[in-house]
């Protein structure tokens, strides 16, 4: 039986939500905010996250993001709920990495329709998150695939960890220690210059000339920072 999480505040929706998909089968769990909403996601795997933007604390759009950068959560089948119908708000949400969006007041039979949608095209489903782009790179996150031009590059499996972190957060400085806890997990005991002879590796086949780099530019006492 498929499980889906509802994460919604406004509580007689959630149990109306929470009902009309056991009716159907589905199993429920609901959370009335942003931070018991990842808990859930966390300890339960949901097959489904309902998940509805304006939440008390962490907002429905970061929570979409928290779930999508993590691999163990990654693949989740998002939809939105919001109050607000407005073009932006979508073009949000599904940047956020959502695979469908509901604007309320929500129809229950709708709903239903979409959800089935969802869980249909779930497994192997190019959603807008399995690629990064960024100008001529394009690194397709489950054929663990990087091409520059259209041309493959050949990437170690920590060359391509380390490039997807940097892509995923490209123009935010990121930390040696962190991009450590990232690539190489909490409990690995590697030197902090192992980031540096992998990003001399990734520069190596990714940049133009790798003594003058342009896309993975150093932050002097910091880290690293995807430009592009
Ligand atoms: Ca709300």
């Amino acid at each position: 039986m498929a499980k889906v999480l509802i994460v919604e505040d406004e509580l007689t929706l959630a149990n109306n939500l929470a009902e009309k998909l056991r009716s159907e089968g589905y199993l429920t769990i609901t959370a009335a905010d942003g931070e018991q909403g990842l808990e859930k996601v966390r300890a339960e795997r949901p097959d489904l996250l309902v998940l509805d933007i304006m939440l008390p604390g962490l907002d429905g759009l970061s929570l979409c993001r928290i779930i999508r950068r993590d691999t163990a959560t990654s693949h989740i089948p998002i939809i939105m709920l919001t109050a607000r119908g407005t073009e932006v708000d979508k073009i949000v949400g599904l940047e956020s990495g959502a695979d469908d969006y509901i604007v309320k007041p929500v129809a229950l039979g709708e709903f239903l329709a979409r959800v089935r949608a969802v869980m249909r095209r779930a497994p192997g489903r190019p959603v807008l998150q399995d690629e990064l782009i960024s100008n001529d790179l394009t690194l397709s996150l489950t054929g663990r695939r990087v091409y520059k031009d259209g041309d493959e590059i050949k990437l170690s499996n920590k060359e391509f960890d380390l490039l997807a972190e940097l892509m995923r957060h490209k123009g935010v400085v990121l930390s040696r220690d962190l991009i450590l806890t990232k690539v190489w997990g909490y409990d690995y005991f590697v030197d902090k210059r192992t980031v540096d002879v992998h990003i001399r590796w990734l520069r190596e086949k990714l940049e133009t000339d790798a003594s003058d780099p342009r896309r993975i530019v150093t932050v002097r006492g910091v880290g690293y920072r995807f430009e592009g």
